[in-house]
């Protein structure tokens, strides 16, 4: 049987490795924590499919400075990573371009119009179609003007192909009724879902793939390997050479890493994002809620209320600042009265983000043996069993797909 090598078991990497096995593969994966916290276990648990522009909307630069410079704002830059932010920083604002974004819009579509396609026969598979609740999200803004500061973009996403209507202020109270009463214009995303808990998701795939053969390696994969040409494609892992017919990077906003050691440049930042799990307060909502003027969700999982959001930019390495989490919840308290925080829960993960929004999805301009899917960002539960099925027709030499937008060669060669 052909063989596929895996760096990363975050719910990319275990979805390929789903969906690699579904076609006869046998598949090695390897990560540093298998049980560990990664960005796949404690994210929003949105099925995000209205998500088709990239976060760098025309204007977004002259918000930037506005949300830095406010405490409880979405976005924090730290100092000490300012510097290194530079060349990703630059390369996002040149997406806002009208030719750039348009573009790249179509191209996240291309993923998020196919994502049930892909994702429900997956839960099917695992056993957990019930964890997926089809209710839509509500996106809610407090003013007239905040409304129509989004009104262009919602024109452009519904030519992408997403459905929404416009909600009233009396409609908003019907269909979330323990919301505060401060928002007066709302708009229901008809598509959007919402799972259980991300968390059971990555422990239903991991189950999966062991019950049905992989090998599972724990350890911190050190560089990959193209040198040895009757070998394709290998890794170094714990001092020891792995070598496969195929290998998958997906090692979420680590890959940049990886990726330099055979030459190719990535610009990945991971966009740490934060929240707090309220395990009493599940019921509070119907559906996920985005709060527009904020910038900030709160879905009603299983586990409990989870309410977050936030982009901070400080590298891989920095310690979590929950004052963050704190920031939100402040918001929160005010737009959802009443919430009981008994055993309430902070989180921080990292996004693994590309400055244009598009995931990098295809082969290595050094070899067609070497794979990449990492970069999902805000998405990767949406896109993840989409990505498996690109990935899968890419081994099985059967691709489907232009996917020359999500080449890693857009990034240039490596200094
Ligand atoms: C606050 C927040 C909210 C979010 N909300 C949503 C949402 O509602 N909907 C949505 O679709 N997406 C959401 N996301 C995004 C989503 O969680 C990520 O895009 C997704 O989890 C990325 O998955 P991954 O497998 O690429 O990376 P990860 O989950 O980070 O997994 C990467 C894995 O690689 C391993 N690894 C890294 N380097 C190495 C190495 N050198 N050797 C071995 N192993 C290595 C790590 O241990 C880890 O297990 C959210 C993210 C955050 C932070």
């Amino acid at each position: 049987m052909p063989q596929i090598t895996i760096v990363g078991a975050g719910l990319i990497g275990l979805s390929c490795a789903w969906r690699a096995q579904m076609s006869g593969w046998d598949v090695t994966i390897i990560d540093r924590q298998f049980d560990g916290d990664r960005a796949s276990h404690g994210n929003a648990g949105g099925i995000a499919v209205s998500e088709s522009t990239p976060m760098a909307i025309p204007g977004f630069s002259l918000k930037v400075a506005r949300w830095l410079l406010d405490p409880l704002g979405p976005l924090s830059i730290r100092p000490a990573h300012a510097f290194k932010l530079l060349p990703w920083f630059i390369a996002f604002n040149q997406v806002n371009k009208p030719e750039n974004f348009k573009r790249l819009s179509f191209a996240l579509a291309s993923l998020n119009n196919r994502v049930y396609d892909d994702f429900l026969p997956m839960l099917k598979d695992l056993g957990i179609s019930d964890h997926l609740h089809r209710r839509g999200a509500l996106t809610v803004y407090e003013s007239e003007r905040s409304f129509q500061s989004e009104a262009a973009e919602w024109a452009w996403k519904r030519e992408l192909g997403v459905k929404w209507r416009a909600v009233s202020r009396d409609e908003i109270r019907v269909l979330e009724p323990n919301l505060a009463p401060l928002f007066s214009h709302g708009l229901m995303i008809e598509d959007w879902g919402h799972i259980n808990d991300p968390k059971k998701i990555v422990e239903a795939l991991r189950s999966a793939i062991i019950s049905r053969g992989a090998i599972l390696i724990p350890g911190e994969v050190a560089r990959l390997d193209l040198s040895n040409r009757s070998q394709p494609a290998a890794i170094h892992v714990n001092g020891k050479r792995i070598a496969g017919d195929k290998l998958l990077v997906a090692n979420g906003a680590w890959a940049g890493r990886l990726a330099a050691t055979v030459g190719d440049r990535v610009l990945i930042e991971s966009e740490r994002g934060y929240n707090t799990t309220l395990p009493d307060e599940s019921r509070r909502l119907h559906r996920e809620v985005i709060f527009a003027d904020r910038k900030f969700v709160a879905t009603p999982l299983q586990v409990g209320l989870r309410i977050g959001g936030a982009a901070e930019f400080a590298g891989l390495d920095a310690p979590p600042n929950y004052r963050r989490s704190d920031a939100l919840m402040r918001l929160a308290r005010r737009y959802i009265p009443g919430m009981s925080e008994q055993g309430a829960q902070q989180w921080m993960g990292n996004r693994p983000t590309t400055p244009d929004s598009i995931p990098v999805l295809g082969p290595s301009p050094q070899s067609p043996n070497l794979l990449y899917a990492f970069g999902h960002g805000h998405l990767g539960l949406t896109q993840a069993a989409t990505t498996a099925a690109i990935i899968n027709d890419l081994i099985c030499e059967n691709p489907t797909m232009d996917l020359s937008e999500f080449s890693v060669a857009r990034f240039g060669k490596a200094a």
